[in-house]
């Protein structure tokens, strides 16, 4: 491994986090692809429900990155991506260990189970954030450890690798409340906006997938709760 820099792990848990709340009701996770050297090579995330999970999106960019072939990028369909990497790793991938934030998923759902593509392409080490809370997708630990791979628990990256995934769990059972505070050093929070650009892209995001699924709002007014869907932008630039 790498003595500088953050660690694989902690790089996939900070670019999952960049689409926390946006893959709802999936869990936002991250994944690292580290070469033998232990150089990061790839790292890829989950972006959206339905869409690739973050080691198909981490693969297919190592892939591209290990062996030249762009052809692979211009994919965008989970199983399409499985199935190129399947009939064209040529073993690439075998001195290689993906760090991911969370348990490799067992089942075939809205795509192919990530575990059994992991295993198919021989890799040998997986190093994971934190077991899958989900009994639907679990079991690609044991689904793994059966086919030769060893599979690491990061102990030192697991409270992190909660604190990603807790939105998830939390939406298992309860609503999820997300709370955004923006209000200049001085008290005010009139005459304009107030936080960051990013801060506004990812509500927007968040309005626009109907992640939220309400709105209290408060300036100058008493709270309303408000419908995402009759929301001007402007009511939500703070
Ligand atoms: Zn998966």
């Amino acid at each position: 491994m790498l003595l500088h820099g953050p660690s694989p792990m902690q790089v996939a848990i900070d670019s999952a986090w960049e689409f926390q709340g946006l893959t709802f009701p999936n869990p936002a996770v991250g994944c690292s692809v580290v070469d033998q050297y232990g150089k990061i090579v790839a790292v890829g995330v989950h972006e959206k429900a339905g869409e690739p999970h973050a080691e198909v999106n981490a693969l297919q960019m190592a892939y591209s990155e290990l062996t030249g072939d762009s052809a692979i990028l211009l994919l965008s369909d989970s199983a399409a991506i499985h199935d190129y990497l399947r009939l064209n790793h040529k073993n690439i991938f075998v001195d290689c260990t993906l760090y991911v934030t969370l348990e490799p998923c067992a089942h075939h759902g809205k795509t192919p189970s990530c575990a059994l593509l992991i295993k198919e392409l021989g890799i040998k080490k997986v190093v994971v954030g934190h077991r899958d809370p989900n009994a639907e997708a679990a079991g690609g630990i044991k689904l793994l450890e059966e086919s030769e791979c060893s599979v690491e628990m990061d102990v030192e990256c697991f409270k992190r690798a909660e604190d990603l995934l807790r939105p998830f769990t939390r939406w298992q059972h309860k609503p999820y409340v997300t709370f955004k505070w923006a209000q200049r050093l001085d008290g005010t929070i009139d005459g304009g906006t107030i936080s960051s650009h990013l801060s506004r892209i990812n509500v927007h995001a968040m309005l626009r997938l109907r992640v939220l699924k309400s709105l209290l709002y408060t300036k100058k007014t008493p709270a309303y709760l408000w419908s995402p869907c009759n929301l001007s932008s402007d009511r939500v630039a703070l």
